[in-house]
């Protein structure tokens, strides 16, 4: 549930995927304004400051990621991308360019909410005030920033520092997906771009040392061609 009210922009031009969204989200308690246009969608989104945007990929009149562009040049609100199946390559580029999420049409309403809320709470614990938290749990996954511990079901883990430092940047942004491009920037440095092998390796070896099931893991999971996504338990 989110919390009452909060603000939504949609721009979509599809008028059926507009009356499902605005079905989904009102009966949710959620806010909702929409926009059929980039244009008019960016004229909404200053008028209106809204506390999440919906952004269909495909729009008429504005490419969607001159649109992410241009909403990220003044607002941080979270941005979910809505793209059709073949726009793989755009859906990367859009997450690079800025925003935070994607659905790829069709999804499901339960799916639509859980990205919502994960993005919302992001971006509520990045943009408040209070002291930088020192654990961060996720089901039975637990991170000690201030002592470098990791714990799988009470147990403590050893990582390699390669290993930790991928850790803690899934575990950071759990639950949000996190592209290959922005884990190997921060975890290998900005001359490792394109080394997703890297990140293949690292993430077999995690899921052995965390997960109960590393074949079938149940938190650190793949987004195919796009990166890996801590996930929660919903
Ligand atoms: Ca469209």
């Amino acid at each position: 549930m989110g919390s009452p009210g909060q603000r939504v922009l949609l721009i979509e031009d599809e008028a059926q995927m507009r009356r499902f969204l605005r079905a989904a989200l009102t009966a949710h308690g959620y806010r909702l304004v929409e926009s059929e246009t980039a244009e008019e969608g960016l004229r909404q989104a200053t008028a209106y400051n809204p506390e999440l945007v919906l952004l269909d990929l495909g729009l008429p009149d504005l490419d969607g990621l001159e649109v992410i562009r241009r909403l990220r040049e003044w607002t941080a609100a979270p941005i979910l991308v809505l793209s059709a199946r073949d726009q793989e390559e755009q859906k990367i580029q859009a997450l690079d360019s800025g925003a935070d999420d994607y659905l790829t049409k069709p999804f499901s309403t339960g799916e639509l909410l859980a990205r919502i809320r994960v993005a919302l709470r992001n971006a509520e614990r990045v943009g408040g005030e209070g002291p930088a938290e020192a654990t961060v749990t996720v089901g039975d996954l637990r991170l000690d920033l201030a002592r470098r511990q990791v714990f799988a079901r009470g147990r403590e883990v050893h990582l390699t520092p390669i290993e930790y430092k991928l850790f803690a940047v899934l575990m950071k942004h759990a639950g949000r997906v996190l592209t290959h491009r922005h884990l190997l920037k921060e975890v290998w440095g900005p001359s490792h771009l394109d080394e997703t092998q890297y990140l293949r390796v690292y993430m077999v070896q995690l899921r052995h040392k965390l997960e109960l099931e590393p074949a079938r893991p149940r938190y650190l999971v793949t987004e195919p061609g796009v990166g890996y996504r801590l996930r929660t338990p919903s």
